[in-house]
């Protein structure tokens, strides 16, 4: 079952390398993190309309960015955990998390019981 998982964990970590390459470099000097590139050149003063659809769309990507790379962080981390040995414990009361959930969220840090509490 963890094979399966891990599987799982990892082509879902390719994938969102590929998307965060796609818009974003990775930082060299923060493990962990990426930058989304500016991606227009030229901002002229003359089309004021033009340059704020364009650095709204910026910041969209930008929190589209945030997303992922926090997500990219919590599948390494499992990845992590599976190398340790201690993957599928919850990190709040050290139970076991339910399968059912790692199926759908391997990723995940927590058990359903404690997971809802939090939110
Ligand atoms: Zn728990």
């Amino acid at each position: 079952m963890q094979k399966q998982l891990k599987k799982s964990l990892e082509k879902e970590k390719m994938k969102l390398t590929k998307d965060l390459k796609s818009f974003a470099n990775k930082d060299t000097e923060v493990k962990g993190n990426w930058l989304t590139r500016f991606p227009f050149f030229g901002i002229s003063r003359s089309h004021d309309d033009e340059n704020a659809e364009r650095i709204e769309e910026y910041e969209n990507l930008l929190s589209v960015e945030h997303t992922l790379e926090l997500r990219l962080k919590d599948i390494n981390n499992a990845l992590e955990k599976i190398k340790n040995n201690n993957y599928g414990i919850c990190e709040k009361c050290k139970k076991e998390i339910e399968i059912k959930r790692l199926k759908i969220v391997p990723e995940a840090k927590q058990c359903l019981i404690c997971s809802k509490e939090n939110s």
